[in-house]
């Protein structure tokens, strides 16, 4: 018997960074995470006329991961640590702040003259307290390197940017157990995956609308399904008449303090200080 769907939340819009416009499920006022996943962010779809673009120029980051999942547009990332990487649709850049970094995630000078249309997903995920300091790390992976199984019918696939598929496992390294896939079912089709019921689960509709879950619960485009942790698979299926595009997201929840403060996420208040002061110091660097 597969997980019940125990809230559909709303995403709620907004803007992040210099000002692009974002869909979040959370954290809002209905749900503030789904531990160990601080934020899911959709940007986007937003089409930009030429020279419009906008990014999220330079600023920090501790205690926690960023991973940014590109479908349309063209980002670029630096950071304090001298990384650049470029990202195209299909890339993913999975980046451990842990103990701090300065970053910036722009729009390539190219996009922002050419305009056209951003599409992705930034999410963030929590660290447990004994790895909130490690050293920062960048998982730069372009589209080839992750791997797509085709599921049952034809059309319908998953990419595994974390986590296993059957016996396909992702190239990105985790520091907990996380699972994120792409889920793209064709009219009809349907998928099953296997969470341990002690990891908490969810999934985020991109386009179009299914049935997720022990109670066909259905969900639109813009809504996120999350499970109840009373089973060991997770389902979603596509409507007879229409395909249905969808992020699945689960990991091992921490269940430790979680104290934040905009680019900051610690277990202290004290902590959240220290965070301020070794930023402002310059302990976490510069983009040169
Ligand atoms: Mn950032």
């Amino acid at each position: 018997m597969p997980r019940h769907v125990s809230q559909v939340i709303q995403t709620v819009q907004t803007l992040e960074g210099g000002g692009f416009p974002v869909r979040r499920p959370f954290p809002t006022p209905q749900c503030s995470q789904v531990d160990p996943f601080l934020l899911l962010d959709h940007m986007g779809p937003k089409d930009w006329l030429p020279g419009e673009a906008i990014g999220a120029p330079d600023h920090p980051h501790r205690g926690f991961e960023t991973v940014t999942y590109l479908l349309s547009g063209e980002m670029e990332h630096k950071d304090s640590q001298g990384n650049y990487g470029k990202l195209t649709p299909g890339d993913v850049q999975w980046m451990t702040a842990g103990a701090g970094v300065v970053h910036s995630e722009m729009p390539t000078v190219e996009f922002r003259e050419r305009g056209g249309v951003t599409n992705g997903f930034q999410i963030w995920v929590n660290l447990p307290a004994k790895l909130k300091l490690t050293p920062p790390r960048y998982q730069d992976t372009p589209a080839a390197q992750i791997p797509e199984v085709d599921l049952d019918g034809e059309g319908s696939r998953v990419r595994i940017i974390a986590g296993t598929v059957g016996d396909t496992t992702a190239v990105i390294d985790t520091h907990t157990p996380i699972t994120f896939l792409h889920v793209t079912l064709q009219p009809g089709a349907a998928f099953t995956h296997a969470v341990p019921p002690s990891q908490n689960a969810m999934a985020y509709v991109i386009s179009g609308s299914g049935q997720f879950g022990e109670n066909a619960q259905t969900a639109a485009a813009g809504q996120l399904a999350v499970f109840a942790n009373d089973a060991e698979t997770v389902t979603a299926s596509a409507l007879p008449d229409a395909p249905l595009d969808l992020l699945v997201l689960a990991g091992e929840p921490l269940n430790e303090p979680v104290v934040r403060y905009g680019p900051f996420v610690m277990n202290t208040q004290e902590e959240i200080l220290q965070a301020f002061q070794d930023y402002q110091s310059g302990k976490m660097g510069v983009i040169s």
